[in-house]
């Protein structure tokens, strides 16, 4: 790569991290003796880190964002043209790309017909939490309030967002929270709760069971995530979304899925939704939306709940009565706009459901081999393979060893990810997300990568 930063520089740099820079998700006590990794380039699959060494990018920037790969001039130049035409305006306005961007998103999501702007997932979430709540008190003289989610999902980082979210190690440092979210028994049949051949639909019918105990009057929705990302790649059983739906009706509970990983191509589909054939009432998405180019984030509904909150009057019980100032940033539409035409035109849901198909070949080859492997499940470029210290037990492994499979995988210049636990306290599962735009040869240096780095940490 050109412009490599100069020795002189890089040492800078990484003392001005090493001094100013809080990290995410990070103990600094290493910080102090060992250096911060600093990604300094990308281009299509690969990142270059501060040394000017090349990794393969499993994970789409770390966290299943960076859909289209890096390094995109068309995205740049539809960012730049924007930005010197018009930045910023508050939402209350609307916006040339904001405009464009909805038309061509809903084009997507038969059923859907309105996009509310925002700048991160949490967000999202929480004005789709926001509506539900306002229907509740219009609706309902405020009865109808409680939210469900599932444990195992993940929904953002607010303390409200954390309220709904089903993964104790991530919450318990942050209580209390939020009242009126209840927990729903998660879906993985890896990790059996019930002993029953109809998997898929007794875990559905564990969340009508939680509705009948808190009163149906009470619940007024249910936020899940299409495919469980951080709680460990939880793809539902077959059964599961026709019941959950059903159970929705009956209930007349509104259906929230939370598309903030699967979005936008993840899976193969547009949305991971759309592989079950069912209807939300309100979908969020962030991460793959422009790709990491810029922040954009979307709650999308239907015309059926946009007008519950339309009337004449300025009462704002009738009314939605929000902002959120970076939902009037106009790059992330631009970006957008631009980074679903490259999905588009360039085939990249066709090709992340071919490659989604070889990596998971590829995976439950490596558990043929590797006993380590408890097990494998995903869809599209979006996978995890689940380590255990005994298949038969389906102890999890050593949350260190699964640690050291990444870093050795690292030292094989090949980044993937590792994540939540299979009980509290353990990060079992690797996990497996390229840019749509993966070739075969991407996909088998990632699992050779694994491969090797399995063999290396459990013989
Ligand atoms: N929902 C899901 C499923 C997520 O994985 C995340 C982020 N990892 C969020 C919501 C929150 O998004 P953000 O970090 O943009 O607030």
């Amino acid at each position: 790569m050109d412009g490599k930063f100069q020795d002189n520089d890089i040492t800078r740099i990484v003392e001005a991290d090493r001094a100013h820079v809080w990290h995410h998700l990070t103990q600094h006590k290493p910080f102090e003796t060992g250096e911060p990794r600093i990604i300094t380039e990308g281009k299509g699959m690969k990142v270059w880190d501060q040394k000017g060494v090349e990794h393969l990018d499993a994970v789409s920037g770390g966290v299943w964002t960076v859909n289209v790969g890096y390094g995109r001039e068309s995205i740049a130049d539809a960012v730049r043209e924007q930005l010197v035409k018009l930045n910023y305006f508050a939402g209350a306005a609307g916006s040339i790309p904001g405009a464009l961007f909805a038309e061509k998103l809903i084009e997507k999501m038969p059923g859907m017909t309105r996009v509310y702007y925002t700048n991160s997932g949490s967000e999202a979430n929480e004005k789709a939490w926001k509506m539900i709540r306002q229907i509740a008190h219009k609706r309902y003289g405020g009865q109808k309030h409680k939210i469900l989610y599932r444990e195992r999902d993940y929904h953002g980082t607010t303390i409200a967002a954390l309220s709904a979210g089903g993964q104790e190690e991530r919450n318990a440092q942050y209580g209390p929270f939020a009242p009126g979210f209840v927990e729903v028994p998660h879906c993985l049949e890896y990790r059996k709760q019930w002993d029953v051949e109809d998997y898929g639909r007794r875990a559905a019918d564990a969340i009508e069971e939680v509705i009948l105990r808190e009163g149906p009057e009470t619940v007024g929705g249910l936020c899940l995530e299409p495919i469980t990302a951080g709680g460990g790649v939880i793809v539902p059983p077959e059964g599961y979304w026709e019941r959950v739906q059903e159970i929705c009706r009956k209930y007349d509970i509104l259906l929230h899925i939370d598309e903030v990983v699967c979005g936008i191509g993840r899976t193969g589909t547009w949305f991971g939704y759309q592989h079950y054939g069912i209807e939300p009432d309100f979908v969020t998405m962030a991460k793959g939306v422009a790709s990491g180019y810029a922040a954009i984030a979307c709650c999308v509904t239907t015309e059926k709940v946009f007008d519950l909150f339309k009337d004449d009057s300025s009462d704002p019980m009738n009314y939605f009565r929000d902002i959120s100032t970076f939902g009037g940033c106009t790059a992330g539409p631009a970006a957008a706009l631009e980074n679903m035409r490259i999905i588009e035109d360039e085939g990249l849901l066709e090709n992340c459901e071919k490659m989604g198909a070889r990596l998971m070949a590829n995976l439950r080859a490596l558990q043929e081999k590797h006993a380590v492997i408890g097990d494998v499940r995903g869809k599209g470029l979006f996978c995890g393979a689940e380590l255990v210290a005994d298949r038969e037990t389906k102890e999890p492994a050593d949350e260190k060893l699964c640690a050291r499979v990444v870093a050795e995988c690292a030292a094989e210049r090949v980044i993937i990810g590792v994540t939540n636990r299979s009980i509290p306290g353990f990060n079992n599962t690797l996990t497996f997300s390229p840019a749509l735009i993966a070739t075969e040869a991407d996909i088998d240096r990632i699992t050779e990568a694994v491969d090797v780095a399995l063999t290396r940490v459990f013989g």
